[in-house]
């Protein structure tokens, strides 16, 4: 039976959203948070990118040492040669590829202005596909760029090319949010049934659409009779109207009428980290999250009507289709109204030493305490804004790793 997985790409679609971005800490935080929620793959950067490198290095040893274990780090890089030599210069032990090219005819002409015909794109990325294999890539995904906008026989031959020559899966990206839930269901079930590959589903929301239409890809896929990867960011961060969101992707999956039963996810998604992951992205991106945002917006479980009220009151079915408490909400929250120290670029040891202390974290010496309040420091410099516990606490418990991410070398 065909099953649903989530590659999660905050760390790659949702960094390049125009006038937002993460810290190196933040997307090494979110991939901390994906990876206790169950998320598969998290597409955690771009390893052609030289300010990139030491972030993803650390955080493949992470994995190494069992801590982002078993979430699978993919790079995205584009689907030529070139790329695919310098990612591997720049982060030797990168196992996970997706390699993107674009294959509509807008694009290719567009962007190559005539210097480039359908065929000469396929070849371009079956040449990418071998290289990275040749590198030792384990897993390839091969990405068709605008493939809503493409012709549905070149993808067909496109996606076949890249099976062949070894890629594992095959993303259709709605690049512009032009599909519908019927046209992504009909284009994702003709590629599976004629090219036998898994399929990704990368959607966006510029016709407000994202998640119907990753639920709709994954039902071709499945009835194509393929495994489906859904792409999704945290909150919908993404590129314009941004991606499909992950807290409403993963609950359209599990919750909509009948479609788990049919469409299983291939390994359980922890939904009681929603609450956490969301906020974690809002305060990291600087972006509130909208108050009818499904399951963690602020009204998602808020009744003032007469009838709703009452009705909720009576019974929480008759007006939720789930609890507040599967999204990981309900527990009460801390908020400081009075004096507050906070970490900054600028820190002492005083005040670094408080408000370690209120989360119960001492050192063995001043050395000790020193070293990590340097780190916290610098890592302050990339955020710009007081750092959450968990990042305190990381950078205290992985301060080798915490070094590593936070080297920043331009080149000479
Ligand atoms: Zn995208």
């Amino acid at each position: 039976m065909a099953t649903i997985y989530f590659i999660d790409v905050t760390n790659r679609d949702g960094v390049q959203t125009a006038r937002l971005g993460l810290s190196k800490l933040e997307k090494t935080m979110i991939n901390m948070y994906l990876n206790e929620m169950g998320v598969f793959q998290s597409e955690f950067g771009f390893p052609t990118t030289r300010h990139e490198q030491y972030y993803l290095q650390a955080n493949l040893e992470l994995a190494d040492m069992g801590v982002l274990q078993p979430i699978r780090l993919g790079g995205w890089i584009r689907g030529v040669v070139d790329d695919v030599e310098k990612a591997f210069k720049l982060v030797p032990k990168m196992k996970h590829l997706n390699l993107s090219i674009s294959t509509s005819d807008q694009m290719i002409q567009g962007k190559f202005q005539g210097a480039k015909s359908r065929e000469d794109v396929a070849s371009m990325m079956v040449d990418a596909v071998e290289a990275a294999r040749a590198h030792g890539a384990q897993s390839i995904g091969v990405n068709a760029e605008d493939a809503s906008r493409t012709d549905i026989d070149f993808l067909v031959r496109f996606a076949s090319a890249a099976k062949q020559h070894g890629a594992d899966r095959f993303r259709y990206c709605d690049t512009l949010g032009y599909d519908n839930p019927f046209t992504i269901y009909e284009s994702v079930k003709t590629l599976a049934e004629n090219v036998a590959i898994p399929i990704e589903l990368h959607c966006h929301g510029d016709l407000g659409m994202a998640a119907a239409n990753s639920l709709a890809g994954a039902k071709g896929a499945a009835d194509g009779g393929q495994d489906a990867y859904i792409n999704t960011t945290v909150n919908g961060m993404g590129e314009r109207a941004g991606n499909a969101d992950l807290v409403a992707t993963v609950l359209a999956i599990a919750k909509s009428k009948g479609f788990a039963g049919k469409y299983p996810l291939a390994k359980p998604i922890d939904l009681k980290k929603a609450w956490k992951i969301s906020r974690f992205a809002s305060y990291a991106f600087e972006v509130p999250i909208p108050i009818n945002q499904p399951g963690v917006g602020a009204n998602a479980f808020a009744h003032s009507s007469g009838i709703h009220a009452d009705g909720v009151l009576k019974d929480p079915h008759n007006y939720e289709l789930y609890s507040f408490d599967e999204v990981g909400r309900g527990e009460p929250e801390l908020v400081e109204t009075g004096r507050a120290i906070c970490s900054g670029e600028y820190t002492g040891i005083s005040g670094f030493r408080h408000i370690m202390g209120r989360m119960a974290v001492t050192f063995e010496d001043t050395a000790q305490a020193e070293e990590v309040l340097e780190l916290a420091r610098y890592a302050n410099v990339e955020a710009q804004k007081p750092l959450i516990e968990d990042e305190l606490l990381f950078i205290a418990k992985y301060p080798k790793i915490a070094r590593k991410l936070l080297t920043l070398i331009p080149p000479e």
